[in-house]
């Protein structure tokens, strides 16, 4: 039976009345499980003006008060880590301990983000001048917006509303609409850990919404994470009209293999940064660049292998290590891309197109695939393909392999397998990555870190979480006193410096 959901809006449900819905999928079994609703315009204009009447008091609230909120939210989802996990999988496909371990990352956004009268604290500088002072303070930016994709529908969302909220802006949510109900949740979670309504709101919808949300002259910031090619529109759009836009965006993910490396380390490393989550990770390793021929064929060999006795099923089977893909659409897409490879001469080791489970005929299954002998011009080399399909391109030297990596136009992670730490640490000063990893095949910062890669894997300026998130949702405020201390100075009409003033 398939569910109707809704849009979250001052604290409770709010029904779609734009009259467009979109299906929700249980990608296990190909079955339609909810119907969400497109927000249009006017739906997105009542969650803005909700919170836009939420910001005066919630930004007036101290730190310490809103952190207490973001305590209690914290505690509620270790309460409710098990449900929301569920939530996660039965949307999104991927096994219980992966979407476990997601929303975990994403409660430690949260415990970061208790620590906000810490984080807030000022500067300030006595006797910038005679009987002058000066400080400075960041005080909210407004009302921000937050635009998600598919693929953490706990954990992205969870970068961006904790630490905004925190900061003392009202948020509202547009989560993706292919697995909606857990932002749905997380918004009920914060009301029952006492936020005032209106300061989490979540509209459902495709690109309508996030146009309305765009063009909505109350919104202040937008955080946008999902493709390049829709990120990139969002970032130019919102911008223009003079709001502060971060949209991290997707990628293509090395991972060098010296020939120095630990073989098991890097294979074991390669099988959960390729095919976990089905490779649907902005953070998945989706190209190994082998140095030399013998690092080569000794990496496929092993990692041929590995693959090929991946446990493929539904989150429902606890043995299972990888489960569906999102939709069949999306299938259909990276099968496409198996198609290209082939077409275009690169050699499929491990082809993972004949799964079929019993029982679950319907359901978007594919097989981790292997390609080797991969070479830079073909499609599966250029396209981020979001899938479980990992290219080896062999390279002879070290100095190829950080040609190959930094060349690359998207810049989010990259990561190195050898024990030479002079090359280590040449790799990571060198490539022109946000994220690098030295033996660790996931290099994702921690929440007290910030999250963000380089060229086009990220638009604007600010990372995620972090300081980098404090800094993006908040604006500087600087303030210059003068009390009356029986000093004259006079007018003065000349500008000048501190020191002389
Ligand atoms: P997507 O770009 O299709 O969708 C992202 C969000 O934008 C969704 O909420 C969607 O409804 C909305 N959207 C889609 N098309 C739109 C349009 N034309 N105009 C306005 N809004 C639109 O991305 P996805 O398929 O949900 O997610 C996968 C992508 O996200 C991959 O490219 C992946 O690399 C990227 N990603 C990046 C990061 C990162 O931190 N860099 C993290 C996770 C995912």
């Amino acid at each position: 039976m398939s569910r109707t959901l809704h849009h979250y809006i001052g604290g409770k449900a709010v029904e779609g009345t734009s009259g467009r819905f979109g299906d929700v999928y249980n990608p296990a079994t190909g079955e339609v499980t909810a119907q969400v609703p497109f927000a249009g315009a006017a739906e997105v204009r009542t969650a803005v003006e909700v919170a836009a009447a939420a910001l005066p008091g919630w930004a007036a609230t101290p730190p310490a008060r809103r952190a207490q909120v973001l305590f209690r939210f914290r505690d509620l989802l270790y309460t409710h880590l098990d449900e929301l996990a569920e939530i996660v999988s039965s949307e999104h496909g991927k096994i219980l301990d992966d979407a476990k371990g997601s929303v975990t990352r994403g409660i430690e956004v949260v415990e970061f983000a208790c620590g906000i009268p810490q984080l807030l604290k000022g500067e300030y500088s006595e006797g910038v001048a005679s009987g002058v002072d000066s400080y400075s303070v960041r005080q909210p930016v407004g009302v921000c917006a937050g635009i998600t994709p598919f693929n953490f529908p706990a954990m992205v969302p969870m970068w961006m509303f904790p630490v905004a909220v925190a900061c003392g802006n009202p948020f509202v949510l547009k989560p993706s609409e292919k697995d909606p109900s857990c932002a749905l949740r997380l918004a009920e979670l914060m009301t029952e850990a006492g936020a005032p309504d209106g300061v989490l709101n979540v509209v459902n919808g495709d690109r309508e919404a996030v146009d309305a949300l765009l063009a909505d002259p109350d919104v202040a910031a937008v955080s946008f994470v999902g493709s390049t090619a829709v990120g990139e529109t969002v970032y130019a759009a919102g911008t223009a009209r003079g709001k502060r836009v971060q949209a991290l965006c997707g990628a293509k993910n090395h991972m060098v293999v010296m020939p120095d490396a630990d073989m098991e380390k890097a294979v074991d490393g390669t099988l959960g940064a390729a095919y976990g989550s089905a490779g649907e990770r902005c953070m998945a390793v989706s190209v190994a660049v082998t140095v030399g021929e013998a690092t080569g064929d000794a990496f496929v060999d092993k990692v041929a292998q590995r693959v090929r006795g991946l446990k493929i099923g539904p989150y429902t089977d606890p043995e299972a290590e990888m489960g569906p893909i999102v939709t069949g659409d999306s299938l259909e897409r990276i099968r496409g891309y198996i198609e290209s490879g082939l077409e275009e001469g690169a050699e499929l080791v491990v082809d993972g197109r004949d799964v079929s489970l019993q029982g679950y005929e319907e359901g978007f299954f594919l097989g981790g695939c292997l390609f080797d002998r991969v070479e830079p011009h073909m499609k599966i080399y250029t396209d981020e393909i979001f899938g479980p399909v990992l290219s080896v391109v062999r390279v002879d030297d070290y100095e190829n392999a950080v040609r190959l990596v930094s060349e690359n136009p998207y810049g989010n992670g990259a990561a190195i397998f050898t024990r030479d730490g002079d090359a280590a640490r040449d790799f990571a000063n060198r490539v022109s990555i946000g994220m690098v990893g030295i033996n660790v095949p996931i290099p994702v910062p921690v929440a007290y870190h910030s999250f963000g890669g380089w060229k086009r894997s990220l638009f604007g300026d600010h990372y995620m979480h972090g300081p980098e998130g404090v800094r993006f949702y908040t604006r500087m405020k600087t303030v210059t006193a003068r009390w009356p201390s029986g000093i004259r100075t006079g007018a003065q009409y000349s500008f000048q410096s501190g020191a002389e003033n």
